[in-house]
């Protein structure tokens, strides 16, 4: 049957243990040799238990200027001259051999300067065995009535182990044994009287509690680090006396798990003790022929013994090995006896000794190196990188370190003054590498069938071979084998007598001879049949294990694919949750921010809806404070309407009346102007109050005047004016032809009418003599202009304000040759009298109210609206002209 796999023990999977805290410190013990000779200086001293003291010989004292300071080193447990091997096994080594057998690992190695002690140590002497032969030895008398067959177990090139049945296992025994290769002793042969007396440990010192439901091969493979190589020393290279061959350095690989293994490396399953320690002393040997060959300095090498610890379950009968590569367990211990620790000119080594005695100080120094970085990253958390790859040696163990197993270290130290200061840097190396820390190696998983299966198997078979003997039947094994041989031979054709009677007898010979022969024949035939047999059973045996190893495969790959789909899903499930937690979270967030910003909208709402309600009653209080002001402002419109339209028509009034007095004076005035018409001697007739004040009613169709003071009061101006004619220089507004044509007259026949030139009227007139608006005396005298101005003088308050008034108008030529004239205004013009002196007044320049005034000119306009045609002869211009105010309609 095919073999199955399995995997080691160890977890470097889990590169970190899970738990840190199941962490043990290597554990360093110290071991003080006794010195050589007793009258040799010593520098060591064991104070107690855990505690050694060094302290200057009495050389370097003197040499160090007298400085003299002892030192103490503190290890788990010292050791001192006195101490046997067995008690430093029972401390050192036990534990780690107990280990093994749980399937654990273990490293233990020896440390120390050449001499001090590592290989008595380790080996030991002849008569007084070490620490590997006790660990043998222990091992055997532990696992030894529970050992596989040979080739139950097989290693393979990977550093994993196969389990294979016991045909397959016996086949291979068979085969083995028809090569020529040199046997390990069986426990039957004489062991080797060199090392005889080595394994003579007598101890019977085993591991209690050893699972008797397992069955357990041993494999053990020595090599040796020199120069920063490995040699295989249980490779068997073909002899060659006359030029033997340099040893072929082996290549260090990490398996699957990780762990570090020499490949190529001989392993050699044993049975024994002797065995075992046969197969080292082999190496031993190989190693000191090598060292003699090859000029080595053999005390800087390190030797390392790997004894690999296979176990399988037993089935549920309890009978065979289950055959299952999980159920199977690895472990290892190596046992290191490390070269000399000591600094290399020490050893006077010249040469490529000398460079090869570098290098593997070199690997000592890197190990010393990979333990204080190991030391800083665990004491101070850092994440140094350890270099364990700088050096074979600490490649190899790099697992030991970095993951999981038991590490001891032995420093051995010789007390001799001559080791003084390498002894020194030994014991500072030890402590410090006590402070590291190493992964405590987990519990075997359980196979998971009921324990006790061996004993119930063996109870079994004591019970059937008892049975088997109480019915007379075979009781054992041999003599089942001599029953089945009788069987066979029942079919062989019987023998003839074979009894020689007679010396001339040739019948008998012949004939036993030939039923021999045909025995022989049928014999072979039948050994033939049955080699045949078993070959075409071991075929479909092969036939049927290969289809289950296939179909084994097969759900394998079916098994991890479906494995890998599942942790992808697992992790995409993961990724989800994630994702939905971060989601919800996001929801919840934002389902917080939709209430703050509902509640915020619902205070605006409101807001909103008291700002406008505000605003609506604003706007009500506007319009009805529209609505009062506009009554207000009706009202007041009213009133001022009602208070405007009054004072008009007391304006009109009075203006009516002023209009009246004018009309009243004109009358007066054309009375006295027809006067030299009609009759000079004749008096005017002096117009009656009451019609003249019938005049103006009948002209405007305003209401009569309501006559104010002032309008009585020039009554007897113009009556002053009517009397003395001469006061009127200038005859107002002409109403008609005739009349403009008598004043003219009148004033050309008057000359002393001509007003003061000093007056301010004449100034005035002088002082624009271009302008058309001028009109003087000496103009009017040369006929060049026609004015009908009334002057009329006032006097107002206490000031003396003359006054004059001028009707103006346009003159232009007619077509008949004559002139024209248009009255356009009446210009009032003021003078006022700062000296109050009194104006010179007739009654002809009685002033008339101002209301008087207007009306004249409104009269003079409406009777002046037709043309004057001037008298022939005329020097009046065309372009002469009167501008003055605008016309003003009656009221
Ligand atoms: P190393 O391997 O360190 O170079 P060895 O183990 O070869 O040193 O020891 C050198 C010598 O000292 C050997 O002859 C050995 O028998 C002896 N020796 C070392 N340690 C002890 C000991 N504890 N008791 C007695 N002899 C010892
Ligand atoms: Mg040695």
């Amino acid at each position: 049957m095919k073999a199955a796999r399995a995997k080691t023990p160890r977890r470097p999977a889990l590169k970190k243990p899970s738990n840190p805290s199941l962490k043990d410190p290597v554990g360093v013990y110290c071991r003080v040799r006794p010195l050589s000779r007793p009258d040799q200086e010593c520098c060591i001293e064991v104070i107690n238990e855990t505690t050694v003291q060094i302290h200057p010989p009495e050389g370097y004292r003197i040499f160090r200027n007298g400085e003299y300071r002892e030192t103490q080193y503190s290890f788990k447990e010292v050791f001192g001259t006195l101490v046997v091997q067995k008690e430093l096994f029972d401390v050192v080594a036990k534990p780690l051999v107990e280990d093994l057998i749980r399937g654990k690992n273990g490293l233990l190695f020896t440390y120390g300067v050449t001499g001090s002690g590592k290989t008595h140590t380790m080996t030991g002497s002849p008569g007084d065995g070490g620490l590997l032969p006790r660990c043998l030895d222990m091992i055997f008398n532990s696992i030894g009535p529970f050992q596989a067959k040979r080739f139950v177990f097989k290693l393979d090139d990977k550093n994993g182990v196969d389990v294979q049945c016991e045909v397959d296992a016996l086949l291979e025994r068979q085969k083995r044994d028809a090569m020529p290769v040199p046997k390990t002793p069986s426990g039957k042969r004489q062991i080797d009287p060199e090392f005889a007396d080595m394994i003579n440990v007598q101890d019977h010192c085993k591991v209690e509690e050893v699972d008797e439901d397992n069955v357990y091969g041993v494999f053990v493979s020595y090599i040796e680090i020199y120069n920063n190589y490995i040699y295989d020393l249980l490779e068997e290279a073909p002899f060659e006396p006359i030029k033997p061959k340099p040893p072929q350095s082996k290549i260090l690989r990490e398996d699957q798990n990780h762990n570090m293994y020499v490949t190529g490396c001989t392993e050699v399953e044993v049975k024994s003790t002797e065995e075992a320690f046969e197969v080292f002393w082999r190496g031993q040997k190989k190693r000191r022929i090598a060292n003699t060959q090859l000029n080595r300095e053999s005390s800087r090498s390190h030797s390392v013994f790997i004894i690999k610890l296979a176990q399988a379950p037993l089935d549920a009968d309890g009978d065979n090995v289950l055959q299952e590569k999980e159920q199977i367990t690895l472990s290892q211990l190596s046992l290191v006896d490390l070269a000399g620790s000591e600094r290399t000119n020490r050893t006077k080594a010249e040469g490529n000794r000398l460079r090869e005695a570098g290098n593997i100080n070199q690997s000592l120094m890197t190990l010393r190196t990979c333990i204080e970085i190991l030391r800083e990253n665990q004491m101070y958390g850092t994440n140094k990188m350890v270099p364990y790859r700088d050096s074979k040696l600490t490649h190899l163990f790099k697992n030991y370190f970095d993951g999981e197993g038991k590490v001891r270290m032995i420093v051995c130290v010789n007390p001799k003054a001559e080791d003084y200061e390498e002894s020194l840097q030994v014991m500072r190396f030890a402590e410090m590498t006590q402070e590291v820390e190493v992964a405590r190696p987990v519990d075997r998983p359980l196979c998971g069938l009921t324990p006790g299966r061996r004993l119930r198997n063996q109870a079994f078979r004591e019970e059937l071979s008892r049975r088997l003997e109480m019915r007379g039947g075979p009781i054992n094994g041999e003599t089942e084998e001599q029953s089945v041989s009788e069987m066979f031979l029942q079919n062989f054709p019987p023998l003839p007598s074979c009894e020689l009677l007679d010396v001339n007898d040739d019948q008998t010979l012949p004939k036993l001879i030939e039923v021999l022969e045909k025995r022989h024949k049928l014999r072979q035939m039948l050994s033939e049949e049955f080699a045949k047999n078993v070959l075409a059973f071991k075929t479909m045996l092969q036939e049927f294990d290969s289809s289950v190893i296939s179909k084994e495969n097969y759900i394998q790959g079916k098994l991890s694919e479906k494995e890998k789909t599942i942790s992808g899903q697992k992790m995409e499930l993961e990724r989800l949750e994630k994702k939905i937690k971060t989601l919800e979270f996001k929801i919840d967030i934002l389902e917080k921010t939709a209430v703050i910003y509902e509640e915020d909208k619902r205070n605006l709402q409101q807001e909103l809806e008291n700002k406008s309600q505000k605003l609506q009653r604003q706007a009500s209080d506007k319009r009805r404070l529209e609505a009062r002001l506009q009554g207000m402002v009706a009202e007041t419109t009213m009133k001022w309407e009602k208070e405007c339209e009054r004072r008009v028509a007391a304006k009109q009034l009075e203006m009516q009346n002023k209009l009246w007095v004018k009309d009243e004076k004109l009358k007066q005035l054309k009375a006295i102007v027809t006067e030299p018409k009609n009759e000079k001697s004749e008096k005017p007739e002096r117009p009656s109050r009451e019609r003249d004040r019938e005049k103006p009613v009948q002209r405007s169709v305003s209401p009569p005047p309501v006559p104010p003071s002032s309008n009585f009061t020039q009554v007897p101006n113009s009556q002053q004016l009517a009397s003395n004619p001469q006061g009127h220089r200038r005859s107002n507004s002409c109403s008609s032809i005739s009349v403009a044509s008598c004043v003219m007259e009148w004033e050309q026949k008057t000359p002393s009418h001509k007003p003061t030139s000093g007056t301010p009227n004449a100034r005035s007139r002088q002082q624009e003599p271009g302008q058309s608006r001028g009109c003087n005396t000496s103009d009017r005298r040369r006929g060049m202009c026609w004015t009908g101005v009334v002057e009329v003088s006032k006097r107002r308050d206490e000031l003396e304000i003359e006054e004059d008034q001028c009707c103006r108008g346009d003159v232009f030529k007619t077509r008949g040759g004559g002139q024209a004239v248009q009255f356009t205004e009446i210009e009032t013009l003021k003078q006022e009298s700062p000296t109050g002196r009194k104006r010179r007044s007739s009654p002809s320049n009685a002033d008339p109210p101002e209301g008087a005034a207007d009306s004249e000119w409104t009269d003079v306009e409406t009777r002046c609206s037709v043309a004057v045609e001037m008298r022939a002869g005329s020097a009046l211009g065309p372009g002469y002209q009167h501008h003055a105010q605008p016309k003003r309609r009656k009221p």
